[in-house]
């Protein structure tokens, strides 16, 4: 009999390596409407994917969401059940490790046993912050990141005991900058990475690198809202070939599509090379839109909250308009207005969920995953 529980992701993530579909992974920041449609959506095109949230917006005491791993995993499956959408998982993003120190360390493994307990079935390392700008060789720059990630996924592990679950990465901060342009991770760091991981028996499934993209809305230097035209696609192309070529079964997460027009996802995205492909603040600003039509009241205070309270932060990193404020800082705002967020009337949750759904059919069909959960159902299930 089929369940509606969330699946291990590894499943998905070996099915799939060379099928050409990417597994869309949606940081659902307000569930409300909004997860009920994208739910609908994967259920119309039977494809696969994964529910996330990072650590920085869903932790012990809710993150910047107001959810906790408990909360977004009851209020998700309670909507796989309704929906009756079998080929889910749920996976943690970003479990953001800055320091590497033992107090870190404790206060992540604390967030792991909260996600274990609530049943994720898929998990994201990402010690890539411990990068040595100081090392003389490859290796000395990636050492810290590799002895923490290989770490923290041996915690894994043994927490999840025999229970299987996908396993994401990261390599290269994504976004960073250092003055003169985007950061890119080169082939032979992912791979150095990769092997190095290897050797402490730690076989990741996806690999994230940083390769041009920001997590968030994307600005011009006036402060107006732009199309996100700046993955790097030959320098992932060049990433994934190295991977291979060194023998190493591990494919691309591809992080911070939010913004990428998705007819350039359908034609010029490597859609081999890369198997994950994260879109998390596209949702959030479906919601703000969608607020700013339904209730328009509470949009306003929700716009208001947040200039009073980053206003002066923002213009000291240099941001110009109200609207650049508004989209890079809004998702402070979900945390402070969960109860609202969460007794939305009827008609504007069916609108919530409406925009969802085509949007997300959208990104399923620039995805190729069309069909995808079906074919997962048949490795599981052979
Ligand atoms: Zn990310």
């Amino acid at each position: 009999m089929t369940n509606f529980e969330p699946k291990p992701s590894n499943y998905f993530f070996n099915t799939l390596k060379d099928s050409g579909s990417i597994i869309m992974a949606t940081n659902l920041r307000i569930l409300n409407g909004v997860a009920h449609g994208v739910f609908r959506a994967a259920k119309k095109m039977d494809a696969v994917f994964l529910v996330e949230l990072a650590k920085s917006e869903c932790d012990l005491t809710g993150g910047y969401t107001g959810l906790t791993p408990e909360k977004l995993s009851k209020m998700t499956r309670a909507i796989a059940e309704d929906v009756k959408f079998d080929m889910w998982g749920l996976h943690a993003d970003h479990i953001t490790l800055k320091k590497g120190n033992l107090e870190e360390i404790k206060e992540v493994q604390d967030l792991i046993d909260a996600q274990v307990k609530a049943g994720y079935t898929s998990f994201a390392i990402d010690a890539s912050f411990l990068f040595n700008v100081n090392g003389k060789t490859t290796e000395e720059c990636l050492a810290k990141n590799i002895e923490v990630t290989s770490r923290m996924v041996k915690y894994v592990k043994n927490k999840m005991n025999d229970k299987e679950f996908g396993l994401e990465v990261e390599v290269g901060e994504i976004g960073y900058h250092d003055g003169q342009g985007k950061v890119k991770t080169k082939p032979e760091e992912a791979v150095t990475f990769l092997q190095g991981l290897k050797e402490q028996d730690v076989f990741p499934n996806v690999l994230a690198i940083a390769n041009g993209s920001a997590h968030g809305n994307n600005y011009d230097l006036q402060g107006n809202l732009m199309a996100q035209l700046s993955i790097d696609i030959s320098q992932t192309q060049a990433v994934a070939k190295a991977i291979r070529t060194a023998g190493l079964d591990v494919r691309i997460a591809q992080h911070g599509i939010t913004g990428t027009p998705r007819e350039l996802i359908r034609t010029l995205f490597p859609h081999k090379d890369v198997l994950k492909g994260n879109v998390g603040t596209f949702w959030q600003n479906i919601v703000w839109d969608t607020l700013k039509v339904y209730e328009p009241d509470l949009h306003q205070r929700m716009c208001a909250w947040t200039m009073e309270k980053f206003k002066e932060d923002a213009v000291k990193k240099g941001l110009k308009t109200e609207p650049q404020i508004l989209g890079l800082y809004g998702k402070n705002a979900t945390k402070e207005f969960f109860d609202e967020l969460y007794s939305l009337r009827e008609s504007t949750v069916q609108a919530l969920e409406s925009v969802a759904y085509s949007e997300a059919l959208l990104f399923f069909e620039a995805f190729q995953a069309q069909g995808s959960a079906e074919k997962v159902r048949r490795t599981m299930f052979k």
